[in-house]
This record gives C-alpha cells, sequence and structure tokens, in this order.
C-alpha cells in the first residue's frame, strides 16, 4: 500500500514551485507538485539575465540543491544537464 500523505502541497510547476518542491525534497519534507497544465509548456524567450543566474546560483547553494544553480549559467547547465 502506497502512503499518499504529503507534509505540503504546491500548486504550479513553474521555475517558482518547481525549485520550492526541490528544496523542500531535498531537506526530507514529503512534497507533492500539483500543475494544472501540461509540459512542455509554450515558451518564448528563453534567456536570462545575469542578476537571475546569480540569484538562482546563490539559492542552489543555501538551500543545498546546486542543481537549482546548474541553470542559472550556460557551461553548468551544458556540462551537468545537456547541451540541447
Ligand atoms: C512570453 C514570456 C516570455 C518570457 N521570457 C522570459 C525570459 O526569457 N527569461 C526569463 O527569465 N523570464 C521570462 N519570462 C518570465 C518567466 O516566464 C516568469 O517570471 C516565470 O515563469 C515565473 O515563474 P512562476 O513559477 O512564478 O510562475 P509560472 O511560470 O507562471 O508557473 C505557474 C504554474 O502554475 C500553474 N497553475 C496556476 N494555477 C494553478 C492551479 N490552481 N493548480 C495547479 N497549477 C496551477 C500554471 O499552469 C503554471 O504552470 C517570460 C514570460 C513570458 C510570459
Amino acid at each position: 500500500m502506497t502512503d499518499d500523505r504529503y507534509d505540503v502541497a504546491i500548486l504550479g510547476s513553474g521555475i517558482g514551485g518547481s525549485m520550492l518542491a526541490c528544496i523542500l525534497a531535498r531537506h526530507g519534507v514529503r512534497t507533492l507538485l500539483l500543475e494544472g497544465a501540461t509540459h512542455p509548456r509554450f515558451t518564448i524567450g528563453e534567456s536570462l539575465i545575469p542578476e537571475t543566474g546569480i540569484r538562482l546560483r546563490i539559492i542552489g547553494e543555501k538551500y543545498g540543491v546546486p542543481e537549482i544553480g546548474w541553470i542559472g549559467a550556460f557551461h553548468r547547465l551544458r556540462d551537468n544537464v545537456s547541451s540541447n
């Protein structure tokens, strides 16, 4: 029998909800991430200003989820996730 009880439910799997879910899960919080739409979502732009990249790296380091920092810099993303 599966245990379907959670400590936290997050509505929305955009970058905000996804990052929060990753951080909570990394620290042992049973986290349910609910998305009303589907992925991949419509995307346009797909660029980061330097400040956003720095903030992502700070969040990743501060909360022990280095993967968040990977998306904040081109080389880290290429080396750790994909060159695609
Ligand atoms: C056209 C466009 C281009 C952009 N280009 C860039 C860019 O190049 N660089 C950049 O840094 N930023 C860009 N942005 C801004 C960036 O997309 C947002 O700042 C970012 O997505 C916000 O993240 P979020 O998690 O707060 O919200 P969102 O990404 O909006 O995620 C919210 C999620 O919650 C879901 N949701 C809502 N209500 C519910 C519910 N009741 N139950 C379940 N799920 C729910 C939605 O379906 C959605 O998936 C762009 C935005 C737009 C509109």
